[in-house]
């Protein structure tokens, strides 16, 4: 911890990337940890009703499973968010790249947050293109209807999709310039994690998850706990 502290203290260019596990803290279920949705019992899997082509084919069952398992505004940042926001306010922190799509950083007070995955706060039109928020979606039953006629969709990055550009080029551009490159709460095997790390030219690597990465034995700083844990502690 007083080594993190340290490079903490002496970092001018931090850059946070968070997985699943900065969420779970907010009570958020991690798709792919043991206890994580993926593994509960379902008749379809979880990767396969959040697909583009099962989006297409059965929006009815697509929309019941966002609006029972993806929509988590009940959810509160936790000290992880909230620390990191801090850390921005100070000047310390330049930008969140995040894969989560609960908005939770937004929501602590960060500005500057690269959302590899989309969010489920923001739903568009896909006829006319206007857009919605989250409670239009929990205010409908079954599939939510523009006004023009076309389906409102979640603005996620669904299996089968394409990432947004933007975000990879704002994540791409703020790992290659920072200084600290904090890594929390991702076993980094997902895509495009791993890819991105490589961008880093900085002093400090750090990972903070609870189990152990591919990247441990490059990094500056390794910790196997919990990342709110851990970044509640730091002082700004
Ligand atoms: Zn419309």
């Amino acid at each position: 911890m007083s080594e993190l502290q340290k490079i903490i203290d002496e970092s001018q260019n931090i850059v946070f990337f968070g997985g699943a596990g900065v969420s779970t803290e907010s009570g958020i279920p991690d798709f792919r940890s043991a206890d994580g949705i993926y593994n509960q019992q379902s008749d379809i899997p979880p990767e396969v009703i959040l697909s583009h082509s099962f989006f297409e084919q059965y929006p009815e069952e697509f929309f019941r499973f966002h609006r029972e398992k993806m929509i988590c505004t009940w959810a509160k940042p936790n000290a992880a968010h909230l620390k990191l926001a801090e850390l921005e306010r100070a000047g310390k922190l330049k930008a969140v790249v995040t894969q989560n799509i609960d908005g939770l950083h937004q929501a602590a007070g960060s500005r500057t947050v690269y959302e590899l995955h989309g969010s489920i706060l923001r739903n568009y039109c896909l006829n006319c293109g206007k857009q919605y928020g989250v409670d239009f979606v929990l205010a409908h039953e079954g599939v939510p209807y523009c006004d023009c006629g076309g389906i409102v969709r979640p603005d996620v990055v669904l299996y089968e999709e394409s990432l947004d550009p933007a975000q990879i080029e704002g994540a791409v551009r703020s790992i290659s310039l920072a200084d600290t490159l904090i890594i929390g709460g991702t076993s980094l095997t997902v895509y495009p994690a791993a890819g991105l790390i490589d961008y880093f030219r900085g002093k400090n690597l750090v990972l903070i998850n609870r189990d152990a990465t591919p990247y441990d034995s490059r990094a500056t700083l390794v910790l196997h706990e919990k990342v709110g844990e851990v970044l509640g502690k730091i002082t700004v």
